[in-house]
């Protein structure tokens, strides 16, 4: 006997074909005794066309954080239930919760809430009444009772959350990608998917823009020592593992992988001064609404006046909200003007094999080169490497680097 969360994420349950494909697949591979929790995404890109359906009322909707999680978590109700009844159609005992009816206890920073406790009880009711559990992932509520959203791609930490609270023997995500990659195969059709990967690597790819899986249901793995399995919802095949360490088989690797963000802001605070407290004026500002500001970088524009540039990047989502927090401490610190491009790009290698490793950088910036890609910034992290360049030089950047270090045999 087995308990398994199994996470389906939007395209897996994109139609109600596709939905009734997943109820049938499940009971079919269901042994005897075995107990399941199914997490669920919402359907297709139901999530982007409920923020559409927000901007018609107002073109900066994320002003209102909580109404947006009012909104969004419709989405992944209308899959669990559509899910449940097929369940039921096809004569299997099944229930449909909420983030709130699982405990999936929640801070209160609406739209990118953080699980601060599960208390799973209901779920556990209902597994032994012989049920599948079809729990709405991305979701869960404060103190209040208020529904909170975990950030986008967030379904996957519902899952590996429910998994770590209950203890569950396996943590399955199927998708439609049938494992990881050595980078997104949608941009390099020459990627090659992996047998496994560390936490500690898939959580830099993660953070660095490889949307296959939330960087903090990584986190989550890691916290609760829980192998995560990204496999295929549409083939049997066997997928990636993530889990702490390699077996011998797949350790000889310094690069394992390319991943690539597009959802990147480049903001210039051109003319401030060169005094302590200037950068954690502007970073505090932006981190008190809960943005993320990532490469960082300070220029002298003018020694004698002791005058720099503040140089940083955001998520692209987050621009709407940073703008007049930007343009007010621009203000208050007397800065010459903000710059702000939205045609960039990041593109990262991640490799526990690098430390130690003298010149992969340097591989890294030739293959740029050859590429007639130009480096806007750069920064690195023990286990990763990454350069803004622009937007529409994505493509024949990343693969460029990739070729670099996963030449074809
Ligand atoms: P889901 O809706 O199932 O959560 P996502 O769209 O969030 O699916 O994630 C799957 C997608 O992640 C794939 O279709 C693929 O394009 C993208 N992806 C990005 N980087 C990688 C990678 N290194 N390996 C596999 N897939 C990747
Ligand atoms: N539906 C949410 C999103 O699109 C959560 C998820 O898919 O994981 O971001
Ligand atoms: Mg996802």
């Amino acid at each position: 006997m087995a308990l398994i969360v199994k996470k389906f994420g939007g395209t897996s349950v994109g139609s109600t074909e596709k939905i009734i494909n997943v109820a049938k697949r499940i009971i079919e591979e269901k042994k005897p005794g075995d107990q399941i929790v199914m997490v669920v995404s919402a359907m297709g890109d139901t999530t982007d066309k409920l923020i559409e359906l927000a901007k018609g009322i107002n073109k900066n909707p994320y002003q209102y954080t909580r109404e947006m999680d009012m909104l969004l978590t419709t989405g992944e109700q209308v899959s669990i239930s559509l899910l449940t009844m097929a369940f039921k159609t096809l004569g299997q005992k099944a229930i449909s919760l909420t983030g709130s009816m699982v405990g999936m206890k929640t801070d209160s920073v609406h739209t990118k809430g953080k699980i601060l406790d599960i208390k799973p009880s209901r779920v556990k009711e209902e597994l032994e009444k012989g049920k599948i559990v079809v729990v709405a992932g991305f979701q869960g509520a404060d103190s209040k009772g208020d529904p909170v959203t975990l950030g986008r791609g967030g379904s996957d930490t519902s899952a590996v959350a429910l998994a770590g609270a209950l203890k569950a023997d396996a943590c399955e995500i199927y998708t439609d990608v049938d494992g990881i990659y050595s980078a997104d195969p949608r941009l390099i059709p020459d990627a090659r998917k992996m047998k496994e990967i560390t936490y500690d690597e898939m959580l830099e790819m993660a953070r660095l823009g490889a949307g296959v899986m939330q960087p903090r249901s990584v986190e989550m793995g890691k916290y609760f020592n829980i192998p995560i399995h990204v496999r295929s919802t549409f083939t049997n095949k066997p997928g990636t593992m993530i889990r702490e360490a390699y077996t011998m088989e797949e350790k000889d690797f310094l690069i394992r992988g390319v991943a690539h963000d597009d959802n990147v802001a480049k903001i210039a605070i051109l003319g401030v001064p060169n005094n302590p407290g200037i950068a954690h004026n502007i970073f505090s500002a932006l981190a008190d609404k809960a943005i993320g500001v990532d490469m960082i970088v300070q220029s002298i524009r003018n020694i004698e006046k002791n005058v720099t540039d503040m140089v940083f990047t955001i998520a692209s989502d987050d621009l709407s909200q940073a703008k007049p927090i930007i343009d007010e401490v621009a203000d208050k610190l007397n800065a010459i003007a903000v710059l702000i491009e939205e045609d960039v790009a990041k593109v990262s290698i991640v490799g526990a094999g690098m430390l130690g490793n003298p010149g992969i950088a340097a591989r890294m910036f030739g293959a740029l080169a050859k590429a007639n890609v130009n480096m806007d910034a750069i920064s690195t992290s023990e286990i990763s490497i990454s350069c803004l360049i622009k937007g529409d030089q994505l493509k024949v950047a990343a693969n460029a680097i990739h070729k670099e270090f996963f030449p074809e045999n």
